[in-house]
């Protein structure tokens, strides 16, 4: 087990830069997701780290040690990717014994490992079934023990759920959390999907255009998002542009409750962003009541146990929208195009 330190890591594919001196520190046996839209430089920076490219300047560390110029092979990681990546031609045993078998271990030590990680990971009784003859799901539960084989000191999963169904991903993502702590090993799981990245890291690192924009842990990332980017990209919300004044934010016309964070920047352009399960709805009688807004019921979307629904602020011409998520019968009260009372604590807002 081992920290791992991508220290002012920067690369460029045909002068185009696609990771801009990026520096990101991995504890002992922590699991950290990096998470960022299609594109945004997650695979190359995972590559860089398992040395199958150089980075154009910076280093890696492994265990406070400089592995920038070592093989892959010598950095002894373990690597699952997207596609089914095992050997067509060989059973689930065979392909999860070739690490140690390459590595020259005993036979006895080779197949015995294989089956104590073959079990690890659900997958005894199809130790001698060949990849065709296993789901999705299974063989990317053979990839992930393969990768466990030759005892890495790092584990990096490069979106290995994004090609199953939404059932087996779920599965398989807390089956990756129990085996990650069960081995202590230090893991990047790559992952476009911010529900798994909350759902399993230690800590979610969010990029965008080759950079990190927050490391923190999950419930950090969703309550406290360091700017607009994150705070849209992480779970939903509105984020309105306005004017800081006091204890509110000016958007349009109407003052909305932000908070003493408001105050700090008083008259500054600023982004409010409020997550709809912090909004209150009630139905309009007469007298807005003091830190109240009146805003006007758009759409309903039902989503199950919740209804979320869309609110625009009146006189906007629908510029700026907010939701309200609600038990899905008291949305019913709600309906498109009325008039109704919203309301959020002071605190809720991030400004
Ligand atoms: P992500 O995994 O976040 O989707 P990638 O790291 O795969 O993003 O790619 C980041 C950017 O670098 C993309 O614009 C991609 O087209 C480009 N890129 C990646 N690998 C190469 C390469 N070998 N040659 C040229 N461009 C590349
Ligand atoms: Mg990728």
């Amino acid at each position: 087990m081992a920290t791992v330190e991508v220290n002012r890591v920067s690369k460029s594919f045909a002068g185009r830069q696609v990771l801009a001196d990026l520096s990101l520190t991995m504890g002992e046996g922590e699991l950290v997701c990096l998470l960022g839209p299609s594109g945004c430089g997650k695979t190359t920076l995972l590559r860089i780290i398992a040395g199958f490219i150089p980075p154009e300047s910076g280093r890696v560390l492994v265990a406070g040690k400089d592995v920038t110029a070592l093989s892959p092979s010598a950095r002894r990681m373990g690597m699952v990717f997207q596609a089914y990546s095992l050997f067509p031609n060989m059973t689930a045993l065979d392909n999860v014994r070739f690490g140690p078998r390459v590595a020259g271990r005993p036979k006895s030590e080779q197949i015995a490992r294989a089956g104590q990680l073959l079990d690890l990971v659900g997958l005894s009784e199809h130790a001698d079934k060949y990849p065709h003859q296993l789901s999705g799901g299974q063989q990317q539960r053979v990839a992930l023990a393969r990768a466990l084989a030759v005892q890495p000191q790092v584990l990096l999963l490069d979106e290995p759920l994004s090609a199953l169904d939404a059932k087996v991903r779920v599965q398989l993502r807390e089956e990756i959390r129990r085996i990650q702590r069960e081995t202590g090993v230090t893991t990047v799981l790559v992952t476009h999907d911010q529900e798994e990245a909350l759902s399993i890291s230690d800590r979610v690192a969010v990029m965008n255009e080759g950079r990190l924009l927050q490391v923190a842990s999950p419930s950090t990332i969703y309550r406290e998002p360091s700017c607009g980017f994150v705070a849209r990209f992480i779970g939903s919300g509105a984020v309105l542009r306005g004017v800081a004044e006091g204890h509110s934010v000016r958007v349009a016309n109407l003052a909305l409750p932000a908070s003493a964070a408001a105050a700090h920047v008083h008259g500054a352009a600023v982004e409010m962003f409020i997550r709809p399960e912090n909004v209150r709805l009630q139905p309009m009688n007469g007298q807005l009541p003091p830190g109240a807004v009146g805003v006007e019921v758009r759409e309903r979307t039902f989503l199950g146990s919740l209804t979320r629904i869309r609110l625009t602020l009146p006189g906007t011409d629908d510029q700026f929208s907010l939701w309200a998520d609600l038990a899905s019968e008291q949305a019913e009260a709600f309906i498109p195009g009325s008039r109704v009372v919203a309301q959020w604590d002071e605190a809720a807002p991030r400004v």
